[in-house]
């Protein structure tokens, strides 16, 4: 089969490779549709967290396809059926699963390899992270269930409510999906804040309130002067970068929430205010990945159009033409997330 191998630092060659082998409690899908993300695009830009990636692999984590084969014992899915799966499987029975905090498993499971023709889906996350696709829904749109499971989440831990303000700092796909999310919740004033005109002119499209490209203006005097002069409810981080974490601290308002939501290259340290931290009683919150509740709940968001992804796939290649997708990504900043066809 056909499928894109990441070897190191944008280093990604399409090479024929053998169909992975199915064995008890395996499930085989014909990879229909998988979308370009954020993360895949750090990955492919300066390396990640080896515990969670080990090169060379196929590359890429959205997906979603149509099971064609299944190992025994397996009685769910059938051979046929619409799916999609992972990105991550958590344990159930580690601390942090018995704690109900099944997104910090200690012993996660991970699965790449959503550029290729076939992906083999292990039987954890058969059992604990495969969901049926509605025929509502297109393959292409059911990959972004997984970027939409940690931004739910991290909604959730930021408590976005009816009526808040809430300022993101990131027109990216991870901030539009803030945006979108936001303002299901609730939100009766959302603000974006990128510094690529043609982010904000689509943050718009999609509803926000109020656009500020940080390029041309002070972020912080613009955020004051939408909220009355009080900072935003809420202040969401969806870049990654140290700059970023700090000025989403400067966002809030007093007695708001600071979701650091973007991650930054490992050993980054940022500095806080203490006294605007503590006079100020602001609460700072990480977010991080997802748990499987929410990979069901986004899949159902989107399949109900509850949250639209379409307007996030701004483009389709075939698997061949992968490189120039992620060119493309490195480039210019006009694409959100591009659908890969293999
Ligand atoms: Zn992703
Ligand atoms: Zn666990």
């Amino acid at each position: 089969m056909k499928a894109a191998l990441l070897y190191g630092v944008k280093d990604l060659r399409v090479e024929d490779v053998e169909v992975p082998s199915v064995s008890a409690g395996e499930v085989l899908v014909r990879v229909k549709g998988a979308t370009t993300c954020g993360t895949d695009l750090k990955i492919f830009q300066r390396g990640y967290v080896e515990k969670i990636i080990k090169l060379p692999t196929i590359f890429g984590h959205e997906w979603a396809g149509e099971v064609v084969q299944t190992g025994a014992s397996v009685e769910w899915p059938k051979v046929g059926m619409r799916v999609r799966a992972g990105n991550s499987a958590p344990c159930l029975h580690c601390t942090m699963c018995q704690k109900n905090r099944y997104n910090l498993c200690e012993d996660m499971i991970w699965l790449w390899g959503a550029y290729a023709e076939y992906i083999k889906v292990p039987a954890r996350m058969v059992w604990v992270n495969m969901q049926q696709i509605p025929e509502s829904v297109s393959y292409l749109e059911a990959s972004i269930a997984e970027p939409l499971a940690c931004v739910l989440h991290g909604a959730e831990e930021a408590g976005v409510k009816l009526g808040d303000s809430v300022a993101i700092i990131g027109a990216g796909p991870i901030g539009l999906l803030h945006l979108l999310t936001a303002k299901k919740m609730g939100a009766s004033k959302t603000i974006m804040i990128d510094v690529v005109d043609e982010r904000l002119d689509l943050a718009s499209k999609l509803g926000a309130d109020a656009t500020i490209n940080g390029s041309k203006t002070d972020v912080v005097k613009n955020v004051r002067e939408l909220t009355g002069g009080y900072g935003a409810d809420i202040a969401i981080e969806a870049i990654g970068l140290p700059a970023t974490w700090e000025q989403a601290l400067k966002l809030a308002r007093k007695g708001g929430v600071v979701l650091e939501f973007g991650g930054c290259p490992p050993g980054t340290e940022i500095k806080v205010n203490a006294e605007q931290f503590h006079y100020g009683e602001l609460t700072l919150r990480g977010a991080f990945h997802a748990t499987p509740m929410h990979f069901r709940k986004a899949l159902d968001l989107i399949a109900s159009h509850t949250i639209d992804v379409r307007p996030l796939i701004t483009r389709e290649v075939p698997l061949e033409q992968i490189r120039t997708a992620f060119d493309l990504l490195t480039t210019s900043k006009r694409d959100v997330k591009i659908g890969i066809i293999p």
